[in-house]
């Protein structure tokens, strides 16, 4: 996934910087059955930019759902978003989605 150039300081840059967002990634519900990781962590989120998995806070996800003007449900369990950037990828689509796991 990370671009190898050979280079040590770039090598490590490539750590910080952000994922390439080539977009069109597709969910793999096994990603999201296992139990949350994160002792503030109420709900996943997958990044279609990127393809990458994240936690959220019951915070950030209402963060997440105002921007998107989405009504969350008292309970998270059992849902999931769907973003088309998110903080770990260089996306510029701001599509959030609530999706149900099953
Ligand atoms: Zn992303």
């Amino acid at each position: 996934m990370n671009d190898q150039t050979g280079n040590p300081a770039e090598a490590f840059l490539g750590k910080v910087r952000k994922a390439k967002a080539t977009g069109g990634h597709q969910v793999d519900p096994n990603q999201l059955l296992p139990k949350l990781e994160g002792t503030a962590s109420v709900v996943r989120s997958f990044c279609t930019g990127c393809g990458n998995y994240l936690e959220l806070s019951q915070v950030k996800a209402e963060k997440l759902a105002t921007s998107a003007k989405i009504t969350l449900p008292p309970n998270l369990e059992g849902w999931y978003f769907e973003t088309e950037s998110c903080r770990l990828c260089d996306g510029k689509g701001d599509g959030v989605f609530l999706k149900s796991l099953q």
